[in-house]
């Protein structure tokens, strides 16, 4: 066979068996190989690495879209010092995993502000990364998903879909109370998700004031009962990190403000150009 011939046959095959990295590839790893003097095992190793792990990115990129999670944020720029009341070891141990692998839950509580959006997306980052299949939903969001699909009659289809998620994450539960049906909807997810998969819920209410979110006792009963049978407690009851930010920001621009339009003499009070009098 010319070699021409073979090459096009070739192209035809890789592309015909998916394997577009070793189509891109087989060329260029062949010189390499030719100038390191490897076998043919070696090279065909060399590209089946190559094919996998372009695999596995890709797979993990098409996990992460499917995520739909709000921000992009990660444990990188998580400061755990500007949030002492978070407990840092239990953060670390459940960036790991497992808890999805024994079908645990995660149960974020804390003020506005104190990064519990921050660390369930951090979380569900690295659970997609881990080859999980995870949703970000807020729990208004789906509330009005699930009341929205049962009037059109495809409520079956979205809970099925639901379920099909290693890890389902509900920001947010306690901003908005919900109407009879949009509680009971959500404890079916609840139910449903009860030791086969793991729910990570990030709320600023205490256990206390659930009823009153939820609107009767019994549901949220029942409910508390299997979101926190087997339950990972963080808790973030610090200040607002934005609140602080945005403090630090005012004593920056005051500073500025001072060293270059004033002595220290003309006084204390300045506007800075958020308009505030500090
Ligand atoms: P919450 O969900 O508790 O209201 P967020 O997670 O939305 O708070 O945090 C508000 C903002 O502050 C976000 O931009 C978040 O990234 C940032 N933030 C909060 N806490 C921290 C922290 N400890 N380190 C770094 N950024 C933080
Ligand atoms: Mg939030």
């Amino acid at each position: 066979m010319s070699e021409g011939k073979a090459t096009v046959l070739l192209e035809h095959h890789l592309q015909a068996l998916r394997l577009p990295t070793m189509l891109r590839e087989y060329a260029p790893v062949a010189a390499a190989c030719t100038t390191d003097k490897a076998d043919y095992a070696s090279y065909l190793l060399r590209l089946t690495e190559r094919e996998l792990l372009d695999r596995e990115r890709r797979a993990a990129d098409r996990r992460l879209k499917a995520a739909r999670l709000p921000v992009m944020k990660t444990l990188d720029t998580f400061e755990f010092a500007a949030q002492p009341s978070v407990n840092q070891t239990l953060v670390r141990e459940l960036m790991r995993g497992e808890y999805i692998t024994k079908h645990e839950n995660v149960l974020i509580v804390g003020n506005s502000g104190t990064g519990k959006t921050h660390l369930a997306t951090a979380l569900a980052f690295a659970a997609c990364a881990q080859g999980r299949k995870v949703r970000f939903w807020t729990v208004t969001q789906l509330v009005r998903q699930l009341l929205e699909s049962r009037e059109d009659r495809s409520l079956q289809r979205l809970l099925t879909q639901l379920e099909r998620h290693h890890l389902l994450v509900l920001d947010e539960l306690g901003y908005v109370p919900f109407t009879k049906a949009g509680a009971e909807l959500l404890f079916e997810v609840v139910s449903r998700a009860y030791e086969r998969q793991s729910l990570l819920v990030t709320t600023n209410l205490p256990f206390e004031e659930w009823t009153e979110v939820f609107g009767s006792q019994r549901l949220t009963g029942a409910l508390l009962d299997r979101l926190t049978h087997r339950v990972h407690i963080l808790e973030a009851n610090g200040d607002s990190y934005r609140l602080k930010e945005a403090k630090k920001e005012r004593k920056r621009t005051r500073s500025r403000t001072k060293t270059s339009d004033q002595t220290p003499e003309e006084g204390v009070e300045t506007t800075t150009d958020r308009g505030i009098i500090t």
